[in-house]
């Protein structure tokens, strides 16, 4: 048994309730009970006590929308011309580099955005994979990689008509094939999604397929979903209809499955969306950088829509989304009073609700019963801390820098900023080594 005590106790339990001086006690992957430091040790002598010094214990973040086959494209100069639109981002770096990933690249690219997560406090991420030339095993050599690093994951791979029907049919087989295996293992840190890119890279007949295969796996879709203006554009002059829309009328959403982005969409698509209780994951620095536009999830939100938070690859640091986030929504609607509310919703309450639909037991708070998630944070708020305002604090004083231990299903996996189960500086020096590599096949 473990004891994690001495500090602030941040529960996110339904009151939002924080215990001054709180500690939890872990049973092997589970929180079994919260309360004073004092009681808990009194309770239960033998454990071993994790000290937080007075600083705060908080559930372990979730990331529900990320792409570490990302990783190798940083500091990469391009050979083309700069891209001028989404579409050209997507043909000129994404569908260059994915399609030169070997399985070992695929591992490496994953082993280090996995570091930065464990090192800022995100302990369950959904991953949306691709390597086009290497479909087969792909999952489960990325798979290979969260396990040993011992961090919670639901991964798929993202079926495109891009690179022609046999690669299709091979992301729809790489899905299938790992979903099975998760199905089977039932290991409380390992889940399978069904992926797929994004309409305008999908026929009729791909998604139809896609559909059939899926159907009695249990698990629902991960896909991109009116990101750029593109992919509106696409589905208008294809199908005459809007992007939710298409994918609602190809069964591809529901309470199961996950639609990003949603930026360009129409007032009837936020009404599918809620009805169809389809989650949207935002991702706010990705949607600036790509200059795509400003999701409208603020309507969404009030309308019902279940929006989680995000990376995209463009950090692992889910202290980082949630700043953007909350500064992207003032400033598109010149307006500093909105999105208060809805940000902080969507990274400690919505991105929950979306991994109970993967994950047996809860996540993201700090309740017996709880999967053992459990992050501290070097914070001393130096004003009053209460139930109504935690989220200011985080928001305006903690950074994912500021995580100094990471448990995660009952493992310490970062003590005191040492990680335990990788190898930091042995894993940068073969990602560096093979990146070299893969930026010299890129054309
Ligand atoms: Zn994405």
């Amino acid at each position: 048994m473990i004891l994690v005590g001495n500090g602030r106790l941040i529960t996110r339990d339904d009151a939002n309730s924080i215990i001054e001086d709180g500690c939890l006690a872990i049973q092997d992957n589970l929180i079994v009970e919260t309360g004073t430091t004092d009681d808990l040790k009194t309770k239960y002598p033998q454990a071993r006590l994790i000290d937080a010094a007075q600083k705060m214990i908080m559930p372990g973040l979730i990331n529900t929308h990320m792409h570490f086959y990302s990783t190798f494209a940083r500091g990469m100069a391009s050979k083309s011309d700069p891209p001028t639109n989404f579409l050209e981002i997507l043909e000129r770096l994404w569908w260059k580099l994915d399609k030169t990933l070997t399985l070992e690249d695929v591992y490496y690219s994953a082993l280090i955005p996995i570091v930065d997560c464990i090192k800022t406090g995100t302990t369950t991420i959904f991953d949306h994979h691709a390597s086009p030339n290497v479909v087969h095993g792909s999952l489960f050599k990325i798979a290979e990689a969260t396990l040993k690093a011992g961090v919670r994951s639901c991964l798929c791979y993202e079926v495109s008509d891009r690179d022609g029907k046999a690669t299709a049919d091979n992301g729809i087989q790489e899905n299938i094939d790992f979903i099975n295996f998760c199905n089977q293992e039932s290991n409380p840190l390992l889940k399978g999604m069904f992926g797929l890119h994004a309409s305008l890279t999908l026929s009729d007949q791909t998604l139809e397929k896609c559909v059939a295969k899926n159907s009695g796996t249990g698990v629902g879709f991960h896909v991109h979903a009116a990101e750029g203006i593109q992919d509106r554009l696409d589905a208008e002059k294809k199908y005459g209809m809007g992007v939710v829309e298409r994918l609602y009328e190809r069964q591809i959403l529901g309470e199961k499955s996950i639609a990003v982005h949603c930026v360009h969409i129409s007032k009837k698509e936020i009404g599918i969306l809620k009805d169809s209780k389809t989650n949207v994951v935002h991702n706010p620095e990705s949607n600036m950088g790509n200059a795509v536009g400003v999701s409208p999830v603020l309507e969404m939100a009030h309308q019902g829509v279940t929006i989680g938070l995000g990376t995209d690859g463009y950090t692992s640091d889910m202290f980082e989304s949630f700043k953007a986030a909350n500064c992207l929504h003032k400033h598109a609607h010149q307006h500093p009073s909105v999105a208060w509310g809805e940000i902080p919703q969507m990274l400690f309450e919505n991105n929950r609700k979306i991994a109970a639909h993967y994950f047996e037991k809860p996540l993201g708070q700090l309740v017996p019963g709880a999967y053992a998630d459990v992050i501290v944070v070097d914070y001393d708020p130096p004003t009053r801390l209460e139930p109504e305002n935690v989220n200011s604090h985080i928001l305006f004083g903690i950074s994912g820098r500021s995580v100094e231990t990471t448990i995660i299903n009952g493992r310490v996996v970062m003590e005191n900023r040492k990680l335990t189960t990788l190898d930091e500086q042995e894993i940068c020096v073969k990602s560096r080594e093979l990146a070299d590599k893969v930026w010299q096949r890129i054309e």
